[in-house]
């Protein structure tokens, strides 16, 4: 009999809310809108959809261009296409408003004629969640009508949006127990953190570095109490703003942590509670248990140095993102594995070895070409000796595919320059050297070197004038790329004449 998996799809626990305050009523009117801090998505992190009511809907004005000095965006959002875009305003929802260093959610909302509309992103304004909702076929006014007060819609998180949002869950809970363990065991706060875009590792960042030592002690923590599932849940209460304790600041005046936004108007006060381990006011969607989640910390921080302080940032993956990690740092290595055909365990050593055996091979080949280029030197001075002209000139083009050809041409300048006897008559020479599979878009490189800076700029203005090449230089030294095929038959010529004339 084949063996069937049935995979149940995990629901949030009934005592995972609780409202800590007696009169306080997630408001039942379908005409108003419950604030942000109670959503159904704050409420239950794991449901999907939900039918409920628009309370308002306008057609989202483009914002004006921002004046004056650019602030960095704290929270990944993303770019809204120009096309029209209304805001739309629910009863309840399952789409999470960006807060708290969580990113925006994304969506569908099905209109009572059941066409489905893409929720592009959700923000916060003042204690509100705005769905800013995409209009693509059909025109701004039957948009307006589907999305008119009153009316009946389902919002959902689709696959790409629940996954989107399991992901930042994970990070964000684990965040919450990341710093926790920091400010416990070692009095490190947490200055900020990031929840960069998926699948880079998110970070915090602490006021100082962190030993190997002290960040492998946190995560083995960190993984006992995610192996104990210890549980989550949200106290909600009644925000009474004269209560609220203000943010606590460093000496360099940045705040530690979170307090809630100046602009929040919602009226309700969340604590993120993770037993017996952390207790913290946060807007953001968090995992009901610390189940499952696994915890991997980045082995070393990042130093920052800014102006007035040093901090450091403390990369952590857990959830989805530690799998997609695993699996592509399993993929790298395995490749490289593969190409050095040697085993994984083997792999740092042979990258060493082929390093060191690299560095020798280098060493090896300048030596060559210096010991070369005294050669070609010496050649080059034997004609100068042979031929009467009263100014010796030359051209030789060698074929060289190193990446540093014209190390090579300074090399032979060098050395001709160098064993040039003291009555040496004037002279100049041109060298250049091409791949040996050229192309149209292949460079050449040319050299030109003599006893005369001005012969030398002389023929550095006609290889510009006449073949293009891109180059300049200073006093008996000039130097360019030509690009293109170089024909000893054309460019060869050219260069030829170039030295016939010079003079
Ligand atoms: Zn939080």
């Amino acid at each position: 009999m084949a063996a069937t998996a049935v995979l149940l799809r995990p629901v949030t626990p009934p005592d995972y809310l609780r409202i800590t305050s007696p009169t306080f009523r997630i408001p039942s009117d379908p005409q108003v809108s419950i604030p942000v801090g109670i959503l159904a998505c704050q409420r239950d992190p794991l449901l999907r959809q939900i039918n409920t009511t628009v309370v308002s809907c306008t057609v989202c004005q483009p914002p004006t261009a921002p004046t004056g000095k650019k602030t960095k965006k704290a929270v990944l959002a993303p770019t809204l296409p120009t096309g029209p875009i209304l805001e739309v305003i629910l009863h309840d929802t399952v789409i999470f408003p960006e807060g708290g260093g969580q990113p925006t959610d994304t969506g569908i909302i099905t209109t009572e004629d059941g066409k489905a509309w893409s929720v592009l992103q959700a923000k916060r304004h003042g204690g509100h969640a705005v769905h800013y909702v995409e209009v693509t076929d059909s025109d701004l006014e039957s948009a307006l009508q589907a999305f008119a007060s009153g009316s009946k819609v389902t919002a959902a998180l689709d696959d790409a949006g629940y996954d989107r949002r399991y992901d930042h869950m994970s990070m964000h809970t684990s965040q919450h127990l990341l710093s926790a363990l920091l400010e416990t065991r070692l009095n490190l706060p947490t200055l900020s953190w990031s929840l960069t875009a998926y699948p880079q590792p998110c970070y915090v960042e602490l006021p100082r570095g962190m030993t190997p030592e002290e960040i492998l002690a946190v995560q083995t923590e960190a993984n006992k109490l995610v192996f104990e599932g210890r549980k989550v849940h949200v106290e909600v209460e009644e925000l009474d703003r004269d209560q609220e304790q203000p943010v606590e600041k460093l000496e360099s005046g940045r705040s530690v942590g979170r307090g809630l936004p100046e602009d929040y108007t919602g009226g309700v006060k969340r604590i993120v509670i993770i037993d017996g381990v952390d207790k913290n006011p946060c807007c953001g969607t968090h995992l009901p248990s610390l189940h499952n989640l696994q915890l991997f910390i980045l082995p070393h921080t990042d130093a920052l140095s800014r102006s007035n302080t040093t901090s450091a940032r403390l990369y952590f993956l857990a959830g989805p993102r530690l799998i997609a990690h695993t699996t592509a740092t399993h993929k790298y290595l395995a490749d490289t594995a593969s190409a050095l055909s040697c085993g994984a365990p083997l792999v740092p050593d042979r990258v060493s070895q082929v390093i060191e055996e690299r560095k020798r091979a280098e060493k090896r080949v300048s030596d060559c070409e210096e010991q070369l280029a005294q050669y070609i030197s010496r050649d080059l001075i034997s004609d100068l000796k042979a031929i009467p002209d009263a100014l010796f000139k030359k051209h030789i083009h060698r074929t060289d595919d190193s990446g540093n050809a014209l190390g090579f041409l300074s090399f032979i300048a060098s050395a001709f320059t160098a064993n040039l006897p003291p009555d040496a008559k004037p002279h100049l020479i041109i060298l250049s050297s091409s791949f040996s599979v050229q192309s149209s878009a292949g460079t050449t490189v040319v050299l030109v070197a003599g006893s005369d800076d001005k012969l030398v700029k002389a023929a550095g203005d006609a290889l510009k004038g006449r073949l293009g090449v891109k180059g300049g230089g200073k006093g008996p030294r000039w130097s360019g790329k030509f690009t293109g095929v170089w024909k000893e038959a054309k460019e060869g010529v050219a260069v030829e004449e170039i030295l016939k004339e010079t003079n």
